[in-house]
């Protein structure tokens, strides 16, 4: 039997399983119920909630009027737009924003508010970052990488707030934080980052360099299980991202005596436990 560890974060992080609870929780009432987009990046989850009558809607402008539909906002948030447009469509509105991410948003709203241009660190079409551009009452900017963050030049004439999309690699928010203050005169930053992101990505490095093979198992759309790829390639080459165990290549195992397993925040913790068995048991 080999050994195999497996990151006591992998999965489902506060903010998901909350939101994930609320959408079940109101799958088996009397209303119609809609999500604003797929809940979370897992096909699997959303199949099973499909299952149950919940449908995922693309458009806030796909819902009709109406007092028994009930529509959730998922735990990346909306911007504040679209939670007014849904008060006027007279919808039951539940609000499964992460509160961390609704912190984000408050924070934006206040200090451009007060004058400031908001600096999102981030990737600029991830829907917590639309949601988080939606709450800034000035244009905010995005800035994903090193390259953007050095062309950035800012107004001298106003004061910069600098926040950071959740999920976004610590490391790499420092480096554009540390870029960008030598450029701006007045600099307010936010680390937004969520611990539940820093602590599995660490945590998912320091396995991968002990490790023979390393197995990161999400969403092919999720940018946080990316992001841990990314981080436990560059400590151990034989990194495989898996969807679920129809992904694994067994053969390419054999060799392997020790084998680390990781997970994006939105991998249901049935599947991790799939894997984990099934690796350890072959
Ligand atoms: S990663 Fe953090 S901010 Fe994002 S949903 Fe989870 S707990 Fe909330």
């Amino acid at each position: 039997m080999r050994e195999v560890i497996t990151a006591k974060s992998a999965g489902f992080c506060f903010g998901v399983k909350r939101a994930v609870d609320m959408v079940y929780d109101e799958a088996g009432k009397d209303n119609r119920v809609f999500t604003l987009g797929p809940i979370i990046h897992n096909e699997q989850v959303v199949k099973d909630l499909e299952k149950k009558g919940v449908k995922v809607l693309h458009s806030v402008n796909d819902i009709d009027e109406g007092a028994n539909t009930t529509v959730i906002i998922r735990s990346h948030g909306v911007s504040e737009e679209i939670v007014k447009k849904l008060e006027e469509k007279n919808v039951n509105i539940i609000d499964a924003t992460c509160p961390f991410v609704s912190k984000i948003h408050k924070i934006v709203k206040k200090e451009s508010q007060e004058g400031r241009t908001v600096v999102i660190v981030g990737s600029d079409n991830h829907p917590e970052v639309e949601g988080i551009k939606g709450w800034c009452v000035n244009k905010p900017v995005v800035l994903e990488s090193i390259e953007e963050a050095e062309k950035f030049t800012p107004d001298s004439e106003k004061k910069l707030c600098v926040v950071s999309q959740t999920t976004f690699n610590y490391k790499k928010f420092k480096d554009i934080v540390d870029i960008l203050s030598k450029k701006s005169y007045d600099i307010d930053v936010m680390n937004t980052i969520c611990n539940a992101t820093e602590e599995r990505q660490t945590e998912a490095g320091t396995i991968a360099r002990q490790s023979d093979a390393m197995l990161v198992i999400g969403g092919k759309h999720s940018s946080n299980t990316q992001k841990l790829y990314e981080i436990c390639r560059k400590e151990c080459e034989n990194t495989y991202f898996i969807q679920t165990l129809d992904d694994l290549d067994l053969k390419q195992f054999q060799s392997f005596r020790s084998v680390g397993i990781t997970a994006g925040a939105s991998t249901p913790n049935n599947i991790i436990k799939e894997v984990q068995s099934y690796v350890r048991n072959e």
